[in-house]
Order: structure tokens, then C-alpha cells, then sequence
């Protein structure tokens, strides 16, 4: 491994820093927990990596509520998310996706910004931030915002949406003003328990009334096909039902819905057999134990 680092520590730098790269070959590195994996792998010549850990700027940093919106710096670490007291309380999935991401070690310094721009479809937290259907705030070197649904961002196996002349600064979702009973929680099945990537994950939030009627479901499914999925019709089908009184069938009907997300492949870790298996049962277990 041979490349140049440059370490921005203010926004204007780091955009300059982006505009002046734009005919070279750069990436950016956060934690550089799947960076360094990666360019072990692939030498790249006449590599610069912008760091972007050093960055004095609260914007990348922080997890703070405004205007009825959460606001994640996406270079907030896993360690920052699972300890964060509001995402505990508001957004429990989000909470045990970063908790269970690999060893205490890395979660001090994986971000939550490099989890979604590596698009792994075993990406715990981006698995977590699809199901509560955040948005990507990306910074152009040019000073221009745009926000971008994460279900939109990651275009493919290690694409996504971002232009080469944007950084991912902000990811943004949705505060609840309503009144709602919530159920809401991150299941990952491996093959250990910990230091692994997923055989499949779900991620759910679910809103019901106080009758258990479903107000809002969200679920989405990781190490399930090339991409994290956001399993529509199968949250469709779960509005109006009673928490309650979840039959043998509407268990098996919500499972086969989810399944039509599924499009895994076979590697060391499972055969598509398996984790299409292992994803129907789970699927069905979430009424247990709502
Ligand atoms: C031993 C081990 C175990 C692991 N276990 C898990 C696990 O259980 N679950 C899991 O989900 N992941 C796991 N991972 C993967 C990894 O730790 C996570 O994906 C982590 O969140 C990546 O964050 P990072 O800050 O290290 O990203 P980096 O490695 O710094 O960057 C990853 C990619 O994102 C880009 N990038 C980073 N930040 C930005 C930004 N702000 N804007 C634009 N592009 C950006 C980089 O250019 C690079 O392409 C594991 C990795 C290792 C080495």
C-alpha cells in the first residue's frame, strides 16, 4: 500500500481540496476500517486519500435534533450512535445496528458516513437508516446542499449516487411528532456474534396506536441481495393490522412479501438456499416478540 494523505481541518479546505483533486485520483477516508481492507486488496496508483477524521467541524460530527429532523454528522462513529441517549430512546433499530457492528475497537472509529458510502449489503447501520428512510445531505466542492434519499444513494454492490466532486456531510431523518407505541429493533444472524459481517439482517420500526392498531411500518433487509432493500409491500401490508392478533397467515403472507426483496448470493458465509430460509423464519418471528 503507497499512497499520499492530505488532512483537511475546515470545510473551505476540504472543498478545495476536493476541487483541486478532481483530474487526480482520490478518495476520501474516514475511520478507514473498510478503506485500508480495501486497498490492501487493490493497489491504486498515484493515490491521495483526503482524511476526513480531522475535520473541525460540528456539521460532520454531531447527532443533534432541529426542526423536527435528526441530524447525523457522517462522520459520527458507531460508538457516538449506539451512545447516543435520543437515538436510543427514538430510534431503538438504529441503536443495536451501530451496538452490534463489529469489536468496541472499531466501533470507536467505523463512521456511520463511510458504512453508507462502502454500499455493503451487509452495511449494519445503513441497513438501520433505510428502514427509518434517513436522507443523504451531500456537499459539492462547488458549496451546493443536495439531499438524496438513502434508498437512492446506493445505486448498486459499491455504488452509489455521489458525484465525484460531493462529500456525504449530513444524514438526515424524520422526527415523529405523534403519539405512538413503538417496536423497533435490529436482528443480525451471523455465523458469530461478533467481528462479522451479517448471513442477513432485518431492521423494523413500527409504529402502532395505543389499541396496537399499525399506524406506520418500516422494515428493511441487509445481506439479503446486491443492495440494502426497503421492503415496501411488505410494510403496505402491515398498515392496519392489529400487533395483537397476528395470524399463522398474515405472518407467512408479511414473510412473503419480504422475500420478493430477496436476492442473495451463495458465498462462505451462507448459500442464497439459506439466507432466503433463514429470512422467511425471521421474518414470521418478529410478531413473537413485539
Ligand atoms: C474486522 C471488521 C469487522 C467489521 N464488521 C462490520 C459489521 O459487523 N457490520 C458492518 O456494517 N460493517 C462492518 N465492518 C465494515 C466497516 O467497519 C464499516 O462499514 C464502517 O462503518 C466503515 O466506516 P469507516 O469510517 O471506517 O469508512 P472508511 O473505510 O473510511 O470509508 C469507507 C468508504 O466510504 C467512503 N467515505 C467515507 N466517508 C465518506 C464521506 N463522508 N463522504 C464520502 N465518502 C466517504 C470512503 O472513500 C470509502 O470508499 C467491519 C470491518 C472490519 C475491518
Amino acid at each position: 500500500m503507497n499512497f499520499n494523505v492530505v488532512i483537511p481541518v475546515s470545510e473551505n479546505e476540504l472543498l478545495r481540496l476536493i476541487d483541486g483533486f478532481q483530474d487526480k485520483n482520490f478518495r476520501f477516508g474516514a475511520g478507514c476500517t473498510d478503506l485500508l481492507v480495501e486497498l490492501k486488496q487493490n493497489t491504486e496508483n498515484d493515490l491521495t486519500v483526503i482524511n476526513l477524521g480531522r475535520l473541525n467541524e460540528p456539521a460532520y460530527k454531531s447527532i443533534e435534533e432541529s426542526e423536527g429532523e435528526l441530524y447525523i454528522g457522517a462522520l459520527a462513529t458507531a460508538g457516538d450512535i449506539a451512545e447516543n441517549n435520543l437515538i436510543r430512546e427514538k430510534f431503538p433499530v438504529l441503536n443495536q445496528a451501530a451496538d452490534t457492528l463489529a469489536s468496541r475497537q472499531i466501533r470507536q472509529v467505523a463512521t456511520a458516513g463511510g458504512n453508507i458510502c462502502t454500499a455493503s449489503p451487509a452495511g449494519d447501520i445503513t441497513t438501520a437508516l433505510m428502514a427509518l428512510k434517513a436522507e443523504c445531505e451531500l456537499l459539492s466542492s462547488k458549496a451546493t446542499l443536495r439531499t438524496v434519499p438513502l434508498s437512492d444513494f446506493i445505486t448498486g454492490v459499491r455504488k452509489t449516487a455521489m458525484a465525484d466532486n460531493e462529500v456525504l456531510r449530513r444524514i438526515k431523518i424524520k422526527m415523529d411528532g405523534r403519539r405512538y407505541k413503538l417496536f423497533s429493533k435490529f436482528i443480525k444472524i451471523g455465523t458469530r456474534k461478533s467481528m462479522e459481517c451479517s448471513v442477513v439482517s432485518m431492521a423494523y420500526h413500527i409504529k402502532s396506536d395505543d389499541d396496537y392498531n399499525v399506524m406506520e411500518a418500516n422494515v428493511a433487509i441487509g445481506s439479503s441481495a446486491p443492495t440494502i432493500q426497503y421492503t415496501q409491500s411488505a410494510c403496505d401490508y402491515l398498515k392496519g393490522k392489529n400487533l395483537n392478533f397476528i395470524e399463522t397467515e398474515v405472518a407467512e403472507e408479511f414473510a412473503g412479501k419480504v422475500l420478493e426483496y430477496a436476492d442473495p448470493i451463495s458465498d462462505v458465509r451462507g448459500s442464497a438456499w439459506y439466507r432466503k430460509q433463514v429470512l422467511s423464519n425471521l421474518s414470521k418471528s418478529i410478531f413473537d416478540s413485539l
